[in-house]
């Protein structure tokens, strides 16, 4: 349900309070209504969706696109007749060089294949060479060639960049390593990136946003919001507002400033606007500094070094020290069955039927249906009323590390 509307000087940003999946999907189809001007009027036109899968933390760690979003944007998009449609996002350079599947641990193939949709893994489409301010780095094409990009986002913060919503996720159009050159002048590139992709229309996921060490060992912070705008920088500025940051400590905010891409009358619009939550930041500790800089980073990926960066001692240290921020599971999950455990008592049987209707994202109403994703979201809120019969593999070190916090209200 819409919650408020903040005018600014070139765009118009509306935020909207979601507490269960059909509220989802209707403020999702309320965005589709009030922006029906500007999407394309031929249903052949190439719609690219840019989530972010950065790596395969779902959504309830606070680190993924909510496929919540994902399934009421698709929805809202079909209803209307457009028929090439993409699913698009480039991975890190960790997880890819490893050979996790991201897209298929964050179950978006089962749900590409249901909306009959393309999924694209950017890291391997044709690239083209765009300037930035620190050199020329390949883009994949089809985000520069598409004819109505809509961003979506989380809201989270970030250890390098302090936030990444917007502007930040376009950096999952470079390609594989390419995305590391990017890191050479962060902010300043950031704001070159978010000029050189063309955005029609964002959706910002802040049902779960992720604070502190962002972009993937931070804590999960439940805001149960959506944020709908078109302009990466405005929308960006009013997030870093409504999470209770200061723009002025935003190092790519500042120089949108200074460039003019934000103006006077938006810092006035903003001034006047109330934070919705607190955000912990994400700042770098003296170890972040001395490891992640390029030169050690060059190290880290070639072809002499990367084996001992990927399993054993070396990644273990790293993620003990928290330099390296992903610990991956190489297994996948195997789950041969999901069952409501016997014997509960009414009022967890409601837990469950509550559970599945704010959290499963094709609406299921039974744990164990056949059209289940396996996405475990319903696992994650409620482990202790389900039963699981297989390897919970990657989701099991998932709900170690994010579980406590996963469920607390
Ligand atoms: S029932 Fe649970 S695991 Fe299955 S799709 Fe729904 S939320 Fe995901």
């Amino acid at each position: 349900m819409i919650e408020n509307k903040f005018i600014f000087e070139k765009d118009a940003i509306s935020l909207y309070r979601s507490k269960d999946v059909t509220e989802i999907e209707k403020d999702v189809e309320t965005i589709f209504k009030d922006n029906s001007k500007i999407f394309p009027k031929k249903k052949n036109s190439k719609i690219l969706l840019k989530p972010n899968f950065n790596n395969d933390l779902n959504s309830m760690t606070g680190n993924s696109t909510d496929l919540r979003i994902l399934v009421g944007v698709l929805k809202s998009l079909k209803k209307r007749g457009y028929k090439n449609i993409t699913i698009a996002d480039g991975p890190n350079c960790g997880i890819n060089h490893i050979g996790i599947d991201v897209f298929s641990r964050l179950c978006i193939t089962s749900i590409a294949k249901m909306f009959n949709v393309k999924l694209i893994n950017l890291n391997f489409e044709p690239g083209k060479l765009v300037d930035l301010s620190t050199g020329k780095v390949e883009i994949a094409k089809i985000c520069l060639e598409s004819d109505f990009i809509i961003n979506l986002p989380k809201l989270k913060t970030h250890v390098e960049a302090k936030i990444t919503i917007a502007c930040k996720n376009y950096i999952g159009c470079f390609k594989g390593t390419e995305k590391r050159k990017i890191h050479d002048n962060l902010p300043l590139n950031i704001v070159s990136i978010a000029n050189i992709i063309k955005t029609d229309l964002i959706i910002v996921d802040g049902l779960i946003g992720m604070e502190g060490r962002g972009p993937g060992d931070g804590i999960p912070k439940k805001v149960g919001v959506i944020i709908s705008g078109h302009d990466p920088f405005i929308t960006d500025f009013l997030c870093s507002k409504l999470m209770g940051l200061d723009y002025k400590k935003l190092p790519y905010l500042n120089i949108a400033i200074e460039k003019g891409y934000l103006t006077s009358k938006d810092i006035e619009v903003l001034s006047k606007v109330e934070r919705i939550a607190k955000f912990k930041k994400g700042n770098k500790t003296l170890l972040d500094r001395i490891l992640l800089n390029n030169f050690f980073i060059g190290i880290r990926f070639s072809n002499t070094f990367e084996k001992f960066f990927n399993k054993g001692f070396l990644p273990w240290l790293l993620f003990k020290l928290r330099v390296k921020q992903d610990k991956y599971i190489l297994e996948d999950m195997n789950i041969k069955n999901m069952k409501v455990k016997e014997n509960l008592s009414k009022e967890e049987i409601q837990k469950i039927d509550n559970c599945l209707k704010a959290y499963c994202p094709i609406k299921l109403k039974t744990i164990g249906d056949k059209d289940c994703l396996m996405c475990m979201y319903c696992y994650q809120i409620l482990p202790s009323l389900i039963e699981v019969d297989g390897d919970l593999g990657n989701i099991k070190m998932q709900n170690k590390r994010f579980g406590k916090y996963i469920r607390e209200d």
